[in-house]
């Protein structure tokens, strides 16, 4: 029989040219599988599925051939589509072809049946219902866009979205960001570049771990049931070395740890326990342990090793390389373009003038962006829109080839805040421009589909809240990563604040104590970003919260040098103390 196995991460195509063996078969039977509405009971919009496409194919011809031995058919085509899948679309495509219809219809049905059982395809997880109208992508607004407004054209016969021009809450922002912003297409690369990228298929091992049964000592191998004292030594093996045997009463073979042992049921006793002469030994003690590694101890052949949604450190790299996974398909680096607004900015090696200020955001920016490994583009835009444009030429030379915009400065309402009328020239449609929070409240999200843009507030510490909590959701997901939640702690001292109608995004320094609310008396506070590791996350209207209470909080991470030694210096007046490398 012939077999055609594909799997594919697009949408399987409406029509599928049937197998070349037609015409001397009787039977061409098609069979969809689609996601259905409803998964365990709960109203779904979509279905991811994930597999480790090299072993699940291996299984479904596995299948197919033993299937094919008792009903013989001609030709089986079968297409599976992995990645996230919308409720009504094809997740399985078979098409069996065959003399008569009998075989061809009860081989789909025994297929689809193991298929189930045997193959590793796994459903990752269920999208719940109400996440679907913000899976689809808005209409764009064409490119340049029209004068700013609170709606933008809508593709014919599609609903025009609506700006969020009120204050929307936090958690709305994020449900945004989340749902308008889709992992970009993955790369394949040399495992050796893949520090830091995002892991998008799911990795199972191709054999055991370990592959085979190994000693863990440097010592002699016995029969784990020989009670004799001395032993004479028949072979010996390196690590390396296969050379299988059976052992004998009152043999031994000597072993070098990770030598693969020759037959089972052994004990290897240490070199150190052992008393040697020529081709001898006599054992001094006997250890509990039988200092033997067992073949699949680590893990099974065929179980998942790494999930797609895996950050590749240090550990997930020796784990894709022991499991021969040289080319990982992994996220493409994100292209950022960060424009700096203000005309009161000067670079950091000028001396300001009075009323100006030396440009730190940029440089934020650039440290908060590397956890992300991003390719980054800096420039800054004079404060006058037309002068900005006629300088930049067209939007296309503004923002190139770039997958994130990020603005600083301009985003609120102020004469010179054109941040928004910036974004929607370079064609992005605003989704929002206000979130209930502190510090950070005039920060714009706007998409160009594939791309997304943040206008965020011009403030040191703004940049730093907005960052971590808007603009990382958004890179998370471009990169396929899974999204950072609030983690909950304790607070090791008292949050002294006065009633706010905002959320508060409060910094932290977190310790093993607990968290430690720091020092923050305006948005423009630049020092305590030294030490922040955590923003607490205060309830609007809560007020102060005392010592031990247990609070929401973002953990942050990066340029974190200073830690607990620079804020104690500073407190006891020794501020310039060197930051504790
Ligand atoms: P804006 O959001 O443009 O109203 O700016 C708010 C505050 O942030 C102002 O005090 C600006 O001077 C300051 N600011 C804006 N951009 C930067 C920057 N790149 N570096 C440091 N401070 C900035
Ligand atoms: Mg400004």
């Amino acid at each position: 029989m012939e077999i055609e196995i594909q799997f594919t991460n697009e949408p399987i195509a409406a029509k599928i040219p049937p197998p070349p063996s037609i015409g001397a078969h009787g039977a061409w039977l098609e069979f969809r599988g689609v996601v259905r509405g409803k998964e365990n009971g709960q109203n779904i919009s979509a279905l991811e599925y994930e597999a480790y496409p090299e072993m699940a194919e291996r299984e479904i011809r596995r299948v197919l051939e033993s299937l094919s031995a008792k009903r013989p058919c001609l030709a089986t085509k079968v297409i599976h589509r992995l990645g996230v899948i919308s409720v009504g679309d094809t997740v399985i495509y078979v098409g069996v072809a065959s003399a008569h219809r009998g075989e061809a219809l009860e081989l789909l049905t025994e297929f689809m049946h193991r298929l189930k059982q045997d193959v590793p395809i796994w459903k990752r997880r269920a999208f719940p219902l109400e996440d679907e109208s913000k899976q689809a992508r808005v209409p764009l607004a064409p490119s340049p866009s029209p004068p700013s407004g609170e709606r933008v054209a809508a593709r014919p016969g599609e609903e025009k979205p609506a700006v969020k021009t009120s204050l929307i809450s936090l958690d709305e922002a994020l449900a945004e960001i989340r749902s308008r912003c889709q992992p970009l297409p993955a790369v394949r690369i040399p495992l050796a570049e893949a520090f830091g990228r995002v892991l998008r298929e799911t990795v199972c091992v191709r054999e055991d771990l370990p592959p085979f049964d190994r000693s863990t000592r440097d010592g002699y191998a016995i029969r784990a049931d020989d009670p004799a004292e001395t032993f004479s030594i028949v072979d010996t093996l390196h690590a390396a070395d296969w050379k299988p045997r059976q052992l004998k009463p009152g043999e031994a073979v000597r072993v070098a740890t990770g030598a693969a042992l020759p037959c089972e049921n052994l004990r290897v006793v240490m070199q150190e326990n052992v008393e040697h002469s020529r081709d001898q030994i006599r054992i001094l003690r006997r250890e509990s342990a039988v200092n033997i590694s067992i073949r699949g101890e680590d893990l099974r052949a065929g179980k998942p090793l790494l999930h797609s949604g895996a950050k590749l450190d240090a550990g997930a790299l020796a784990l894709l390389a022991t499991a021969g996974n040289a080319n990982p398909f992994v996220s493409p680096r994100l292209r950022v373009c960060h424009f700096t607004t203000g005309d009161e900015l000067v670079p950091p090696d000028q001396t300001p003038k009075p009323g100006q200020i030396r440009d730190s955001n940029s440089y934020l920016i650039r440290g908060l962006l590397h956890n992300f490994l991003c390719e980054l583009q800096q420039a800054h835009v004079p404060e006058n829109f037309e002068l900005a444009k006629s300088q930049i030429g067209s939007p296309q030379s503004a923002i190139g080839n770039a997958d994130v915009l990020l603005v600083s400065g301009g985003a609120s309402v102020g004469e010179r805040d054109f941040t928004r009328q910036w974004l929607e020239w370079l064609g992005f449609e605003i989704v929002f421009s206000q979130v209930n929070v502190r510090p950070g409240r005039p920060l714009i999200f706007g998409v160009n589909d594939p791309r997304v843009a943040f206008g965020l507030p011009g403030n040191p510490l703004s940049h730093f809240v907005c960052f971590y909590l808007f603009v990382a959701a958004a890179l998370t997901k471009l990169v396929g990563e899974e999204p950072k939640t609030f983690s909950r702690g304790q607070l090791a001292a008292k949050l002294d604040d006065a009633p706010n109608p905002r959320e508060t995004l409060w910094p932290a320094r977190l310790d093993s104590a607990g968290l430690h609310p720091l020092a923050w008396a305006s948005s423009g506070d630049i020092t305590c970003l030294t030490e922040t590791n955590a923003l607490i996350r205060v309830p609007a209207n809560r007020g102060s919260i005392e010592t031990g209470e247990e609070v929401d909080f973002l953990p942050t991470t990066g340029m974190l040098t200073t830690k607990w030694q620079g804020r104690r210096a500073a407190a006891s007046g020794r501020r310039s103390a060197p930051p504790i490398p």
